[in-house]
């Protein structure tokens, strides 16, 4: 990769002003591949911002298509996409947004089947899903690979966000034990406003793209939870679980 253009210095320069990115930070925000797994409302919003900062390589998967109750939150979706795939519609302004960046599309739900091999082409995960069994599903993944991955989830007036970097602090199990059963109530049966979503997703981003450059203080330990009804955030101290499953000192990598 080489030195940025004065296209790139004019784009970025308001990142590059800042102190600890520079020319440097903004060529290795250039080289960095982020995994955004779900397009939907917190994945919108990170998207958004990681390719505008210029993250060289997105990936995008999500196996749904645009639907009209999505608009109220999935701002990379517009009324002109109704029945698109998600990432159609998202690669398209995302690139729209900013050519540098490389968009690629994964016309599908992350699962069983695919999650190892698909993370492994990345060097950072987004959670953009609302489904806890594709969450632990990453942090197994990102746990096994060694690589950051910012947790995030909102539900009616609030959201939370935590980042885990394997070795350095609590995974995702270490918090929820297992995938909430069933009942446990989603966006489709309390609602969400619709900001919520747009401020946890510019939470990841930032979190991310500090990952990426490894700078400040990553949210890590620090289960980050923001309530908009009282508008206050606040944030629970979790340790690492030496017994976790997937993290603890006896875990078994693979299932
Ligand atoms: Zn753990």
């Amino acid at each position: 990769m080489g030195k940025l253009t004065d296209q790139q210095l004019e784009r970025y320069r308001r990142n590059i002003l800042l102190d600890g990115v520079g020319p440097e930070g903004q060529e290795r925000l250039l080289r960095t591949r982020v995994l955004v797994v779900g397009s939907g409302g917190l994945g919108s919003p990170a998207a958004y911002y990681l390719a505008a900062a210029g993250i060289g390589h997105i990936g995008l998967v999500d196996g749904d298509q645009v639907d009209l109750s999505n608009l109220q939150r999935q701002i990379l979706h517009f009324t002109t996409d109704l029945g698109r795939p998600k990432i159609e519609s998202a690669r398209e302004k995302l690139t729209a947004l900013n050519p540098d960046v490389k968009v690629t599309g994964i016309f599908r739900r992350l699962g069983d089947d695919n999650f190892r091999d698909i993370i492994a082409g990345y060097d950072l995960v987004v959670d953009g899903t609302d489904n806890f069994e594709v969450r632990f599903l990453i942090n197994r993944a990102c746990v096994e690979q060694g690589k950051p991955y910012i947790f995030g989830g909102v539900l009616a007036y609030s959201g939370q966000v935590m980042t885990i970097l394997p070795g350095r602090g609590p995974c995702l199990a270490c918090i929820f034990r297992d995938v909430p059963p069933r009942e446990a109530p989603s966006c489709s049966e309390l609602g969400v406003l619709g900001a919520v979503p747009g401020v946890i997703g510019a939470l990841e981003a930032s979190e991310a793209v500090k990952a990426a450059l490894g700078i400040g203080e990553p949210l890590v330990g620090r289960l980050l939870t923001y309530d908009a009804l009282t508008m206050r955030f606040y944030t629970v101290e979790i340790s690492r679980d030496p017994g976790c499953p997937v993290c603890g000192n006896g875990a078994v990598a693979a299932e």
